[in-house]
């Protein structure tokens, strides 16, 4: 088997994901438990590692997008509960196949899954109800309670395994009486719901900034998706959180540019001086927005700060290495700390999700620390 030696990779800690679940951990009741979310690969990282570490570590429930998501954790040996966020109809029966919990959020959701439900002659199985509480993407109205607990009456196939919301606005100050408005709305429906039922769902509202700012919102259990991963919703709060992901590489060659000597693709960018620039084998096509080009964004070399210069290619970025002593095949970060997230991300006029999110499969991703 050929044995290729990645060169640009992106480095995920475990053991600062166990930091960030524990910080969390510290501000919940010892009861309240924890759903991780690993939509996406773990926000871009790693959702198998990520997935297994979190397991050994005991994390009480896992969630995903989509029902691929959930199938490739259990192909990998995932055996915690899975919640389905967005599960689609054509996909019941594969959930049911691996054993992934669906969110049904609708009465299309609830009777599709009732009806595949009936055909596999199943009992009890764990389904997630979701309603509606101000941020009008997916879930029930409180006036559909009723005909809800209809369905449920005469379907002994599926169980409430928990009834949720999402917070539309959790890490915004200024929308605290939205947020509390939302926390109320969830508290005065479930607590109807539950006058219902002969047993116990568990309630559960708050993302990563909820769990931060909402104290009253966490009810039994919280979904942490981006705080895992070392992000808080203020500068402060990520302080105490460990960064997990690091993207690097090395310098492929360098050029120097005499005075009005152009550099790369469009010619935009034009030397005023004698400039030494390095290439750097990651591009646009590996989730490094063009919008971090023409000297907005910049990379790390040898701990200093090089501009990136001109525009970012499909493959490759060029820097500026002018002031500093290094020389092809010298290591290169991208970033390695929250602080640089940030600060792409707010370059680039997005959030620090989009930046993990966006680092494109094409990176190898390298697991460390788990000790
Ligand atoms: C993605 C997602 C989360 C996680 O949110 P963070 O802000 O990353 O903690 C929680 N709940 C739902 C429904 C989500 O879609």
């Amino acid at each position: 088997m050929t044995k290729l030696s990645p060169v640009s990779v992106l480095e995920i800690d475990l053991d600062a994901v166990l930091h960030n679940l524990h910080y969390f951990k510290s501000k919940l009741q010892t009861h309240t438990k924890v759903l991780a979310v690993v939509k996406a690969f773990s926000y871009g990282l790693d959702a198998v590692a990520i997935a297994r570490f979190l397991e050994k570590n005991k994390v009480d429930y896992l969630a995903v997008a989509y029902a691929a998501e959930g199938v490739a954790l259990r192909k990998a040996g995932v055996q915690l509960p899975v919640l389905v966020l967005h599960p689609q109809v054509p996909n019941f029966q594969t959930l049911i196949d691996y054993q992934l919990e669906p969110n049904l959020y609708s009465f299309y959701t609830l009777d599709a899954f009732v009806k595949i439900a009936k055909k596999n002659h199943l009992k009890d199985y764990p389904t997630h109800l979701k309603f509606n509480t101000g941020l009008n993407r997916l879930g029930f109205k409180k006036e559909d309670l009723s005909q809800i607990l209809e369905v449920l009456k005469d379907s002994a196939c599926l169980k409430i395994q928990s009834v949720f919301s999402h917070l539309a606005a959790s890490e915004d100050a200024s929308e605290k009486e939205f947020t509390k408005n939302q926390i109320d709305q969830f508290s005065n429906l479930t607590t109807q719901l539950q006058k219902q039922l002969d047993y116990r769902p568990i309630l559960h509202l708050s993302n990563t900034s909820g769990v931060l700012n909402y104290a009253e919102g966490h009810f039994d259990m919280v979904r942490l998706g981006i705080g895992l991963y070392g992000f808080g919703n203020t500068p402060e709060e990520t302080s105490n959180l460990k960064n997990v992901g690091s993207l690097k590489s090395i310098i492929s060659q360098i050029h120097v540019l005499e005075k009005g000597t152009s550099l790369g693709y469009n010619r935009a960018f034009v030397a005023v001086k004698t400039t030494r620039t390095a290439t750097i084998p990651v591009g646009h096509a590996d989730g490094i927005s063009r919008s971090l080009g023409n000297g907005v964004g910049s990379v790390q070399i040898h701990h200093q700060k090089c501009a990136i210069l001109g525009n970012v290619c499909m493959d490759m970025l060029l820097v500026d290495v002018t002031e500093v002593p290094c020389k092809e095949g010298d290591p290169v970060v991208l970033f390695d700390s929250q602080e640089t997230v940030e600060e792409w991300a707010e370059k680039s006029n997005t959030i620090s999700y989009e930046i993990l999110t966006g680092i494109s499969q094409r990176i190898p991703r390298k697991i460390k620390g788990d000790s």
